[in-house]
């Protein structure tokens, strides 16, 4: 028996065009396999209008929610009308989208009635995951349109996670167990399943989400407990790049990546893929594959184990947001840490990653990562309460906030290769380092500068990159 898991991201399940795509995608797919699962994230651009929403009914602006809901709606059923259905699988899907928008806006009008000093966690996470439910059914009916049985699958009664609302972790023998008697038995009807990305439940049936970008990390869960023999996540770019092509115009795809590689790229800042999703994947050897749904017949970027050889190529530059802290003094680092983790909890729902801590005779260092699955506004909200928590605590008052660019170079075992990274520092001539670390994992090797000099580093490092 052959499984493959397929993701389509938001950009691949946002219009008509990238539907059609989609469906050719499976048609074509469900004569290579015995069995399909599509995992699906929500449209483009419709988790950030929900948490807008959840933000808006918070504040008790009814007229704002009310509107996005409007908006919402109004964005699917043009979708729906454009897409080849039946009169009535139309008008069944029509009414299920509906009953789903109903029932979210009677949440925010409970939001916007009950005062919380600040937006209430669970409840966020239990409207903004109807996007992907929207998702699933529209993609279901097509399939069902082309005589595919099909079916829209909530991920809240198959993935138990913990209550980490906004970041949630999923509890993986428990989740496998569900997935293993309420899935793998359609599977075996050749019923293709579209499960929402995204969202899961606690065990008592609080709807969860799993951090932005989150439906990655459903298709890796659903791999590893189908046992799938390949991932494929469907997207609007060409696959894993040498860097950010919206930042460098000369990014190149890179064809293959080991999962350590790949992990890393993703957690310094590569917004292709969910940071926790290669770990399952890595651990049962399941290859990934990240493809454009819009070019299908490219190989995209393969991501497997490392050769036991890297070849002498750095792979890929990234880029992400981080902030620093720095006092003019030494001495016990431990209530500097515990102050960051609680900061990022309050304010992004993740722990501190602390990246690099570091003292000498007269100076102390902290610098960590803001996680890009904690949303754009992140850095600036941690930042702020940051500076506020370390005014009101004496122990903390002679430390300083500011924020810093983290630029990591990806290549495995490059603590084997000091002539590669001779390389880098050289191609930064002129440029102030504020710190500098090679990763534990021995494939990424981070530059921490000035936010105003990410841009110049990371042309500088990918020109070394495509003519090494
Ligand atoms: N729709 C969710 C988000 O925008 C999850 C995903 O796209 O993977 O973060
Ligand atoms: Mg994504």
């Amino acid at each position: 028996m052959t499984t493959l898991v397929m993701k389509f991201g938001g950009s691949s399940v946002g219009t008509k065009t990238a539907l059609t795509q989609v469906l050719s995608i499976v048609l074509h797919e469900r004569e290579q396999w015995d069995n399909l699962i599509l995992v699906v994230s929500a449209l483009d651009g419709v988790t950030d209008a929900l948490i807008e929403a959840a933000h808006l009914a918070h504040l008790g602006n009814q007229r704002g929610y009310r509107r996005i809901v409007a908006n919402l709606r109004t964005r699917h059923m043009a979708l729906i009308e454009e897409l080849p259905l039946g009169a009535t699988e139309r008008s069944a899907l029509q009414a299920d989208i509906d009953r789903l928008l109903f029932d979210m806006l009677g949440m925010y009008e409970t939001m916007s009635n009950t005062p919380a000093e600040t937006p209430v966690p669970d409840l966020i996470d239990a409207t903004i995951g109807v996007g992907e439910k929207l998702a699933a059914r529209i993609i279901a009916a097509l399939l069902r349109q082309k005589d595919v049985r099909s079916v829209a699958l909530d991920a809240t009664d198959l993935i138990v996670t913990d209550d980490t609302f906004g970041n949630a972790t999923p509890d993986i023998p428990l989740t496998c167990e569900r997935i293993r008697t309420h899935l793998l038995p359609s599977l075996e009807r050749r019923i293709v399943p579209v499960v929402t990305g995204f969202i899961g439940a606690t065990r008592t049936g609080k709807p969860t989400t799993l951090g932005r970008g989150g439906s990655d990390y459903t298709a890796s869960i659903f791999a590893i407990c189908a046992n799938a023999n390949e991932t494929w996540i469907w997207t609007g770019v060409d696959g894993m790049m040498t860097a950010d092509p919206r930042e460098v115009d000369s990014a190149q795809v890179i064809p293959r990546l080991s999962y350590e590689e790949v992990a890393e790229l993703a957690y310094f800042g590569a917004r292709v893929l969910h940071a926790r999703m290669i770990g399952p994947l890595r651990d049962q050897h399941i290859p990934l594959r990240i493809k454009n749904v819009f070019k299908p017949q490219q190989p995209g970027t393969l991501i497997h184990d490392a050769p036991p050889e890297p070849p002498q190529q750095l792979k890929a530059v990234t880029s992400i947001s981080g902030i620093a802290l720095t006092a003019a003094r030494n001495g016990p680092l431990s209530p500097i840490r515990q102050l960051v983790d609680r900061t990022l909890v309050a304010t992004t729902h993740t722990h501190a990653d602390v990246m690099i801590s570091s003292q000498s005779a007269t100076h102390s260092l902290v610098c960590f990562l803001v996680p890009t699955s904690a949303g754009p506004d992140a850095v600036h909200a941690a930042r702020t309460m940051l500076e506020q928590e370390l005014r009101d605590t004496p122990d903390t008052a002679a430390w300083t906030v500011k924020p810093v660019g983290i630029v990591t170079v990806i290549r495995d075992k490059i603590d084997e290769a000091p002539l590669l990274i001779a390389g880098i520092i050289q191609c930064l001539a002129g440029q102030r380092i504020l710190a500098l670390t090679l990763g534990p994992s021995r494939c990424s090797l981070s530059i921490v500068v000035e936010p105003e000099q990410v841009d110049q580093t990371l042309l500088a490092i990918h020109d070394l990159i495509i003519h090494q």
